[in-house]
């Protein structure tokens, strides 16, 4: 780097600090989160659950369950992960996408390009069109852009629809997850996702009932196959909401 360059980068640093995309604390250009963040930051581990994507000792989940073929994370919705997924839906905060979609786009290339699995298209789980106006974008789109870009596959929008605003699904338990989610989708361009194998991205994964549901939508369209890609998913302890009882017959 020129010193020209070196100076023109301090300036930039100067006029926009350069902050952590977990917490918002001011950085150094050489770190990409703060020293607080990434002592609480929780990647997963191996071993993973090739379905659900969650950690083994907290996955619940059984063969066919899903619609979707198998989700990956790269991040337990914790602490510091929790933060980052906050700051992003509430304070648009650009920096926290940009992070956790190169943090998603390792794990596809990991998971699935690196075994050979290729994707026609992306798509970010959709919001209600109102929602969207009211927060000015959706951050799932703006995640699967990310993806999108860093593995160089075409990003397709307005091609799941959310048709119904439906209760937010983490006010409700399991059961009722299951029930507020169902029919909420629909494929508006059938043709676009014909035949294809489909990548969808989203922030969190709870109970799993909105991939399933958006996965189901895009399969009664035609799709082939439907893969996820999520920021973080939630272990057990982070569930409050849905009862322990709840995984004991596999229905989660
Ligand atoms: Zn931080
Ligand atoms: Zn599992």
């Amino acid at each position: 780097m020129g010193m020209l360059d070196n100076i023109k980068e301090k300036m930039t640093e100067i006029i926009f600090p350069r902050r952590c995309p977990l917490c918002g604390a001011l950085i150094n250009s050489n770190e990409r989160i703060c020293s607080k963040c990434s002592r609480d930051v929780e990647f997963i581990r191996r071993p993973v659950c090739r379905i659900c994507g969650r950690p083994l000792y907290s996955c619940h989940c059984r063969k066919g369950q899903y619609a979707f073929v198998r989700n990956v994370s790269p991040l337990i919705y914790t602490k510091a992960a929790k933060k980052g997924i906050h700051r992003m839906k509430f304070n648009d905060s650009p920096y926290s996408c940009t992070y956790f979609g190169k943090l998603m786009a390792n794990a596809v290339r990991t998971e699935y390009l690196d075994s050979g699995i290729r994707f026609d298209c992306v798509i970010g789980i959709p919001m209600f069109k109102d929602d969207v106006l009211t927060r000015g974008y959706n951050q799932a789109v703006l995640l699967a852009k990310t993806v999108a870009d860093e593995i160089e596959v075409p990003l397709l929008t307005k091609v799941l629809i959310k048709q119904i605003r439906n209760k937010p699904q983490h006010t409700l338990s399991h059961m009722e997850r299951q029930r507020n989610i169902k029919g909420v989708f629909r494929v508006a361009r059938p043709e676009m996702v014909h035949g294809k194998t489909v990548l969808l991205c989203d922030d969190v994964t709870t109970s799993g009932s909105t991939l399933n549901e958006c996965a189901l939508t895009l399969l009664d369209a035609g799709a082939r196959a439907v893969y996820c890609v999520t920021a973080t998913v939630a272990v057990l302890s982070e569930m409050p909401a849905i009862k322990a009882a709840a995984f004991g017959n596999g229905r989660l």
